[in-house]
C-alpha cells in the first residue's frame, strides 16, 4: 500500500483552546525511526494537564497521545528490532541521551534531555506517528489494539508507581479509581495483596468496579478503611489526598503519587508524616518498567476496560475524563480496522 503525503490528527494549537481536526504532512524515518500506521491511542489525563496549560513548554502544535498502538509501515536504515508489519506500542517515554547523570545510574525516567511521546515530540491522535525504535515495546498477542492502548501509559506509570509502593506491602490503598487504578488492582489482587480503593465522595459506581476487579474494600476518600494500610498510591490530581492517605497510612509506610501534576497540597499536622512514613513521587518510566507489566500482564491476565471513541471525538472524551464519566480508559479508535 503507498504511504499517503498527508495525515489526518488531532492538534492542539493553543493550550486552553479545544483540538482541532488538522491535515498534517507525513514525514519520512528518520534512521533510528520506525514510521506507524496508528490503530488506537489512549486518552490519558497528563493529555488534559498539557491542553489545559499546567504543564510547562509542550512542542506547539502539538499531536498529543502517548499511548499509541499501531503497525510499522516503514524503518529508518538503522532500525534492526523492527519490520514492516510488526505491531508496537509507543510510550510517554520517547527518546533517552544515554549519557547524562541519570541515565548512568539507570534512571532514564529522569533524563536531562529526554523527550516525551505527544508532549514534546507528536504523538498518537493521529493516522500514523514516528518513533524511535528504542522506545517501541512489543505488545502480547492476547490484547485487541484498543485494549492494549492504556497499558502503555496508565499501566506503565501505575506499574512504576506499584513498585515504588514497596514489595511488602501487603494492604495497598489506591486513591483515584481511574485507569491506572483499574489495571494495578487487578495486578496487585493477582500477587496476593489487599486492595483498598478510595473515590471521590458517593462515587458509588467506582467503588463497585473497584470491587469487581478485586478490591477487598472502596470507600470514599474521606472514610476511614477498616485496615491501616501498608503503602498508598494516589492516581487523582488532588493535592488534598497525601495527607488523607498519610491519615490512614500504618508507620513505615509510603505514600506514592502517581500523577505528573496535581493540585497544591494543603499544610498538614506533621504528625501525620512522623513514624517513618514517606512521601514520593513517580515520573515518567524507564523501558525496564514497560517490559515488567507487559510481561505480567498477560499473567494475570489484566483486562482493561475501554470507551472507544473515533479520533475526530479526541475532546469529547477529554471531556468525559474531565468529567469522570469513565469507567477504566478512553481510546481513541484511529483506524476503522484496528482490532
Ligand atoms: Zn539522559
Ligand atoms: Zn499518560
Amino acid at each position: 500500500m503507498p504511504i499517503p503525503k498527508q495525515m489526518r490528527a488531532m492538534v492542539i494549537e493553543m493550550p486552553g483552546t479545544p483540538l482541532v481536526l488538522r491535515q498534517m504532512p507525513l514525514r519520512k524515518p528518520e534512521p533510528e525511526q520506525v514510521l506507524i500506521r496508528v490503530h488506537a491511542c489512549g486518552v490519558c489525563r497528563t493529555d488534559l494537564h498539557i491542553l489545559d496549560g499546567e504543564l510547562p513548554e509542550p512542542k506547539l502544535p502539538l499531536v498529543p497521545g502517548h499511548e499509541v498502538v499501531g503497525t510499522v509501515l516503514e524503518i529508518g536504515e538503522r532500525v534492526e528490532g523492527f519490520s514492516a508489519g510488526d505491531r508496537v506500542g509507543v510510550p510517554w517515554l520517547g527518546w533517552t541521551c544515554g549519557s547524562c547523570l541519570y541515565c548512568r545510574k539507570g534512571q532514564e525516567n529522569l533524563c536531562e534531555h529526554a523527550q516525551f511521546t505527544g508532549y514534546t515530540i507528536d504523538g498518537g491522535y493521529a493516522e500514523y506517528a514516528l518513533a524511535h525504535q528504542k522506545y517501541c515495546f512489543r505488545l502480547p498477542s492476547g490484547y485487541p489494539d484498543t485494549e492494549a492502548a492504556p497499558l502503555l501509559c496508565a499501566g506503565l506509570i501505575g506499574y512504576r508507581s506499584y513498585r515504588m509502593a514497596g514489595e511488602s506491602a501487603r494492604r495497598l490503598g489506591i486513591f483515584g479509581f481511574g485507569a491506572a487504578a483499574h489495571i494495578i488492582a487487578q495486578v496487585a489482587a493477582y500477587q496476593g495483596r489487599n486492595v483498598y480503593a478510595f473515590t471521590k465522595p458517593g462515587d458509588v459506581e467506582a467503588q463497585q468496579f473497584a470491587r469487581r476487579l478485586g478490591a477487598v474494600w472502596a470507600g470514599d476518600s474521606t472514610a476511614t478503611p477498616p485496615d491501616e494500610l501498608d503503602a498508598a498510591i494516589i492516581f487523582a490530581p488532588v493535592g488534598a489526598l497525601i495527607p488523607a492517605a498519610l491519615r490512614v497510612t500504618a508507620k513505615g509506610g509510603t505514600v506514592v503519587c502517581g500523577g505528573i501534576h496535581m493540585s497544591d497540597v494543603p499544610s498538614f499536622p506533621y504528625r501525620l508524616l512522623w513514624e517513618e512514613r514517606v512521601v514520593r513521587s513517580v515520573a515518567n518510566l524507564t523501558r525496564s518498567d514497560g517490559e515488567e507489566l507487559l510481561a505480567v500482564a498477560p499473567k494475570v491476565p489484566v483486562r482493561t476496560e475501554v470507551r472507544r471513541y473515533p479520533l475526530e471525538q479526541a475532546n469529547v472524551a477529554l471531556n468525559d475524563l474531565r468529567a469522570g464519566k469513565l469507567q477504566g480508559a478512553a481510546v481513541l479508535v484511529v483506524d476503522p480496522h484496528a482490532s
